[in-house]
């Protein structure tokens, strides 16, 4: 016996998960990350348009990246071996963190190994016992994860629902400090926040505002300054976290970025950059090349919602459900977990790479296929797209989906 029940648990729950349609394969590119990508699982398939990525603009294999990558790699050298605090602050992050904080327009930045390890550290820093952070419930992983890590009460409210926020915000009176989180753009629905009643709401009952913005950085609001940008609320955001792993290069790497004080405190108190060791310099480079691009890329972001409105405006007419309204985030909704996987393998022999969500990523009996569209695609990729899914057998199934 002795460790035998343990192993035999994981192999049923595996076996259960293949069952159910829940079972997440990784896909294997043998190309770079672009709008067509080759994969090598499996039969070997060249070329397939990739509805799937969080390339928004393009830029995962931009040549600019590229060459100050490499420009970087041959100056800076590979590795920092440190943490940010003992010896691994490279003039290159400082000038990456003025950066970000020039982009977004706020005080200072503060670098981390990812946005997970950014959410993962802000809460804890900033808040305790005496506090309340109040979060959105479709707010993205590593939002709960960090807010699970920090002593403050929590209270959660209905994606996007200001009354039910409201109510949460007169549940916290009392509290020493009210921390309401949010996602700029909720991931799994395309949907974008409300910022400017969460903001008129955070005024009126004196909290402060967290924004994650990974899915808009780069992608919406003027200069693609995103959500806080869009709705001209960013005098009333204390606290944006965001990734450098998508619109901006999709490397790695995250940041918190804000108010001073904040900064200035995560900087002594932030666990994950603190204990984990601090960003390739190369990566800070290409960050660089990427954030100018970026802010200069009206052309990348007018081709962007081109694109999303004839995909958008073609599934609607096929009768499908989409979450969202206008977000290069497109997903359709399926209900059970096992069309999910039809309409994907559909997808897959004809040319089409997109992956189904369902539980836990998303809640059960919500199962979709989440289609991202980048500034890459050309107007015939999405048209490709829209005729494969004409094609699809079980179309009248998705057309029921409630
Ligand atoms: C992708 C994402 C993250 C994680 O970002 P990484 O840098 O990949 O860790 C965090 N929050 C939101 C809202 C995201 O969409």
């Amino acid at each position: 016996m002795g460790l035998e029940p343990f192993f035999g648990r994981l192999r049923s729950a595996i076996d259960d998960a293949r069952r159910d349609g829940l079972y997440k394969d990784e896909i294997i590119l043998g190309s770079p990350q672009q709008a067509r990508v080759d994969i090598l699982s499996g039969e070997i398939e060249p070329s397939l348009i990739n509805m799937c990525s969080n390339n928004y603009l393009g830029l995962a294999n931009n040549p600019k990246l590229v060459a100050a990558a490499r420009e970087s790699l041959l100056v800076d050298g590979f590795g920092m071996a440190s943490v940010r605090f003992i010896c691994g602050s490279h003039a290159v992050h400082k000038q990456l963190e003025r950066r970000i904080s020039q982009f977004l327009q706020t005080d200072d930045t503060i670098l981390f190994s990812s946005c997970f390890d950014a959410n993962a550290g802000v809460f804890e820093a900033l808040l305790d016992e005496e506090d309340v952070v109040i979060s959105d419930a479709l707010n993205h992983a590593s939002i709960i994860d960090g807010i699970r890590l920090c002593k403050a009460r929590r209270l959660r409210y209905r994606n996007n629902d200001m009354a039910d926020l409201e109510r949460a915000l007169k549940e916290a009176a009392g509290a020493r400090t009210v921390l309401i989180a949010t996602d700029g753009v909720f991931s799994m629905d395309g949907i974008v926040a409300d910022l400017r009643s969460i903001c008129d709401l955070a005024h009126r009952y004196g909290a402060l505002v967290l924004v994650d913005d990974s899915h808009a950085v780069g992608v919406i609001g003027p200069g693609g300054r995103g959500t806080p940008a869009l709705f001209d609320v960013q005098e009333q955001v204390q606290i944006v976290t965001g990734t450098l792993g998508k619109a901006l290069g999709g490397a790695s790497g995250g940041y918190v970025s804000g108010r001073n004080e904040i900064i200035t405190w995560l900087r002594q108190r932030a666990r994950p950059y603190l204990f984990s060791n601090a960003l390739m310099p190369a990566i800070c480079s290409a960050s660089l090349a990427a954030i100018d691009l970026a802010e200069a890329g009206d052309q990348f972001r007018d081709h962007l919602s081109r694109q999303t409105a004839r995909l958008r405006g073609g599934l609607s007419q096929l009768g499908l459900k989409l979450g969202g309204s206008s977000h290069p985030i497109v997903p359709v909704l399926c209900g059970e977990p096992l069309l999910a996987v039809e309409l994907t393998s559909h997808l897959r022999s004809n040319g089409i790479l997109a992956v189904p969500f369902s539980f836990p990523v998303v809640p059960q009996g919500q199962a979709r296929v989440r289609m991202q569209v980048s500034a890459s695609h050309t107007l015939q990729d999405i048209d490709d797209v829209l005729a494969v899914m004409e094609q699809f057998p079980n179309l009248d199934e998705l057309r029921d989906v409630a």
